[in-house]
């Protein structure tokens, strides 16, 4: 018996599986102050056996194994965790291994193994919702080094047409700053969702993503990329993006996935939806 954990600003999923990757029970909880949900966590887990823990966590959070803080949080925007040592807690307490790693890691793993990427041997996974974040899977690994990517938060060239500040609290007009949900929202006056009908906005969305897609493929080659979270919802942003990947790249990399005919199979969607970051973490302790 395994142990997983998908630690999300909202809430927390926990669960238990086998070797072979299947979910045998889960529950959910709320993400509240450290003090009432990380009790919750170990009560589920102290009678069920298991061996070890994979933990798929938001971040910033310390993945590097031979940090002393290895697993703790750090600047995160939640601030009832900031510096919280999720990972050493849940070790001495469970008396087991803990496994951990950024939840858009583990996404992008869990895409290479069940979803949308399970024909190639290297995918990114970004999510662009209340953050930009993305996760980076190369022939079983996920990709850390220093501390984990922090895609999100790449400069960008502003739209001509642009005019907003920036919402990023560290760099105002980052990618993030520019391309998040909470900057749709207070660059247009309302939430995503009901921006559906407005070409201007998912013109000027699509084309700071593409800046972002065409500078990770240049940078790191991935042989997918998988577009998630609240904001890619809009489904005519994924058309939009192909073109400008295409217009950007300017056919300097060749590869006939980054032509017209073919890049609607090289940036898609999630293959997995609701188990995706669960089944992740799981995998993470699996071999
Ligand atoms: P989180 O990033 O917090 O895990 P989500 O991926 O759901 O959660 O992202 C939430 C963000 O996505 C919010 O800023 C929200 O306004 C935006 N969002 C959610 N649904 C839609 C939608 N259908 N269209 C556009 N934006 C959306
Ligand atoms: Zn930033």
């Amino acid at each position: 018996m395994l142990g997983a954990i998908e630690a999300g600003g909202t809430k927390f999923v926990l669960a238990v599986g086998n070797h072979s990757g299947e979910i045998l029970d889960k529950i959910v909880i709320p993400t509240e102050h450290p003090d009432k949900t990380v009790p919750k966590v170990i009560d589920y887990f102290k009678d069920k056996k298991i061996e070890r823990l994979g933990l798929g966590g938001f971040g910033p959070i310390d993945i590097n194994q031979d940090s002393p803080t290895y697993g703790q949080l750090q600047k995160t925007p939640k601030s009832d965790w900031v510096d919280y040592p999720l990972g050493a807690i849940l070790q001495e307490k469970l008396a087991v291994s803990v496994v951990i790693d950024t939840d858009v890691n583990v996404a992008a793993m869990s895409e290479a193994k069940f979803g949308n990427a399970t024909d190639v041997n290297s995918c990114l996974y970004i999510t662009v919702g209340t953050g930009i974040g993305a996760g980076a899977y190369y022939h079983g690994q996920t990709l850390k080094g220093l501390s984990h990517p922090e895609m999100g938060h790449i400069k960008v060239r502003r739209h001509p047409e642009d005019t907003y500040k920036g919402a990023c609290p560290y760099h105002d007009d980052c990618l993030e700053g520019l391309a998040a949900g909470p900057a749709l929202e207070k660059r247009w006056g309302k939430k995503g969702d009901q921006l559906a009908d407005l070409s201007q906005v998912w013109e000027m969305e699509a084309y700071y993503l593409a800046q972002a897609l065409t500078n990770y493929i240049y940078i790191l080659s991935p042989e997918r990329i998988i577009l998630g979270g609240g904001v890619m919802k809009q489904k005519q942003l994924f058309p939009l993006i192909r073109q400008n990947v295409i217009e950007m790249l300017n056919g300097y990399v060749s590869s006939p996935y980054l032509t017209k005919d073919k890049i609607d199979e090289y940036i898609v969607p999630p293959g997995l939806t609701d188990e995706a970051g669960i089944k992740g973490a799981l995998h993470l302790v699996m071999e």
